[in-house]
């Protein structure tokens, strides 16, 4: 028996760190939703009790250092499951790019497998095994639009965004998601986002009213780091997308544009930037 699914990709609408924990991690307030772009994971019950993942991407672990493979240790784990499952992660989802790549692959796993095996885990069960790999694991659980409080695991579903385009670029550097955490001075931020507002401007489907308030507080940070990120926003904005944000950590910029007749500018606009650029819909 095969099981496939859909992995989609996320981007923060905003990004606030409230505070450092005791704990090590930070207290986040984010919002966020799901975009149009989606990793393929195909899930093939094998005869022997072993876990296989392969991949068309050469550049992600293919052993236990992969979240798919460790979402389908922990179900197997968890669930007492002496079966094996052989995953093919076709990743269309550019790589440590904030847009939740390898936790949309393992909360995807988690939802295959409980199909596969039969195993009839709520969704709610599901969320709380995903919150083992990662914090934003849960969320990609069920997708849609949330603000995200916690470490990013505690979810209040909210409205969908007005549709619009999204059109995402990825400069071709790495940023590593704890580095950018661990120069997150909270005493230093100079603007909170206004969590409230962009909660607000989603209700009242409000589209210029959310571009206006889109905010990541971990901008600053990756830019300084990175000021090629700072200068993809600019371009973003100059070739007419109504708004632009950095997604997570970065390096990914997206651009929120109403009108399809501008996104093709957009597009080609930032290729003469970066090779991975992507236009596509929210998930609504
Ligand atoms: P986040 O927004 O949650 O911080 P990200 O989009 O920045 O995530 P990922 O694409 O999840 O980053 O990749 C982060 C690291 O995780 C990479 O270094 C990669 O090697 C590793 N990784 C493990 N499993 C996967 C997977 N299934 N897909 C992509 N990367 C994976």
């Amino acid at each position: 028996m095969k099981v496939f699914e859909k992995a989609s990709a996320k981007i923060n609408l905003s990004l606030d760190v409230l505070r450092k924990r005791e704990d090590g991690y930070h207290e986040v307030e984010m919002v966020m939703t799901m975009v149009d772009l989606a990793d393929r994971i195909e899930m093939q019950e094998l005869p022997r009790d072993t876990i296989i993942i392969s991949s068309q991407a050469g550049y992600i672990p293919l052993d236990e250092k992969n979240l798919a493979f460790q979402a389908a240790r922990l179900i197997k784990d968890r669930y007492d499951v002496k079966r094996g499952v052989y995953i093919h992660l076709d990743k269309r989802i550019p790589v440590a790019a904030g847009l939740a790549g390898g936790s949309t692959d393992a909360a995807a796993t988690l939802r295959g497998l409980n199909k596969l095996w039969q195993l009839g885990i709520s969704n709610d069960e599901l969320k709380l095994l995903g919150q083992e790999l990662g914090s934003d694991v849960p969320f990609c659980v069920t997708g849609g639009t949330a603000i995200a409080r916690g470490r990013g695991e505690k979810l209040e579903m909210i409205d969908s965004p007005p549709q619009c385009w999204v059109v995402l670029a990825k400069p071709p550097i790495n940023v590593s998601t704890s580095e950018i955490y661990g120069k997150v001075s909270v005493k230093e931020i100079e603007k909170h986002p206004n969590t409230s507002q962009v909660v607000q401007a989603i209700r009242e489907k409000n589209f210029d009213h959310l571009c206006s308030h889109l905010g990541n507080v971990l901008e600053d940070v990756t830019m300084r780091l990175h000021p090629e990120v700072k200068q993809l926003k600019e371009v973003m904005v100059k070739l007419g997308a109504d708004g632009a944000l950095m997604s997570g950590s970065g390096p990914t910029v997206f651009g929120l544009v109403s009108k399809e007749s501008k996104v093709a500018r957009i597009y080609n606009g930032l290729r003469g930037f970066c090779k991975e650029v992507y236009a596509v819909r929210l998930l609504t």
